[in-house]
């Protein structure tokens, strides 16, 4: 049976909103398709995993970016070898920050990014807060729920995940949402994301299946509840 080895980042720090069920779902539905999944969590000083085949990342308080970000410097060189070698990334709101070139905070602390994406951001002056629904390519539309005082500017080296119907995104102003590079996706969108968005579960999957040697040939799966939950998301107010 092919393993699929999924790493979470900074789960004790970086973790808000339920980010964690991206995790749950990416291994459930790896499960239902047959594969055997090994789950690894990474905190700062621990021993970062030799091979892997998803990094998930959620979001966290400016503080929680602080308390991580000198260990995220240390490794950023490795993950971003990993991105280059076509590991399957997601990284949710203040990971997704910090996957850029940095995050200037509301107080003025710089909190350097490891630029494996091209992406800045700074701090607003107010917290952009609500549901928040997504035009993507890949996967259609993609509903989730944000809350951040930091606003990004993609650079020409990564493409929006999304363009934004409802909500704010990127920086409220350039209808961008998140950004993507290599097979790296970097999102606001907390919820968490992947129960309501199966088509992204399984594109991560199906990358990461390609990486442990495979190619991911999924059945069909019943995904009613989730189709329930995305009509909810869709007609909620702002
Ligand atoms: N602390 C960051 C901000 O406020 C990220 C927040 C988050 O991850 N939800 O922009």
């Amino acid at each position: 049976m092919t393993k699929i080895t999924i790493a979470q980042l900074y789960p004790r720090d970086m973790n808000l909103y339920g980010d964690w069920g991206n995790t749950l779902v990416l291994a459930r539905r790896a499960q239902w398709q047959g594969y055997d999944v090994e789950l690894l969590s990474y905190d700062p000083g621990d021993e970062l995993p030799g091979d892997i085949d998803i990094l998930v990342g959620g979001g966290g308080q400016d503080s929680g970016q602080d308390r991580i970000k000198e260990d995220l410097v240390k490794v950023g060189p490795t993950l971003k070898a990993w991105a280059a070698d076509g590991v399957p990334m997601l990284a949710i709101c203040g990971l997704y920050q910090l996957f850029g070139h940095g995050f200037t905070t509301a107080k003025g602390q710089e909190i350097p990014g490891i630029s494996l994406m091209d992406a800045h951001t700074v701090a607003g002056d107010t917290r952009l807060i609500g549901n928040i629904t997504l035009n993507t390519e890949d996967f259609g539309a993609v509903v989730g729920y944000e809350n951040h005082s930091g606003l990004t500017t993609l650079g020409s080296g990564a493409r929006p995940f999304g363009t934004v119907k409802m909500g704010d995104g990127n920086n409220g102003k350039d209808s961008t949402e998140g950004g993507r590079v290599h097979h790296v996706i970097g999102t606001y969108l907390h919820g968490s994301l992947l129960p309501k968005n199966p088509t992204v579960a399984d594109w991560l999957l199906a990358r990461a299946a390609e990486h442990a040697g495979t190619t991911w040939e999924p059945e069909p799966l019943d995904d009613t509840w989730a189709e329930r939950a995305r009509a909810v998301a869709m007609s909620r107010p702002r």
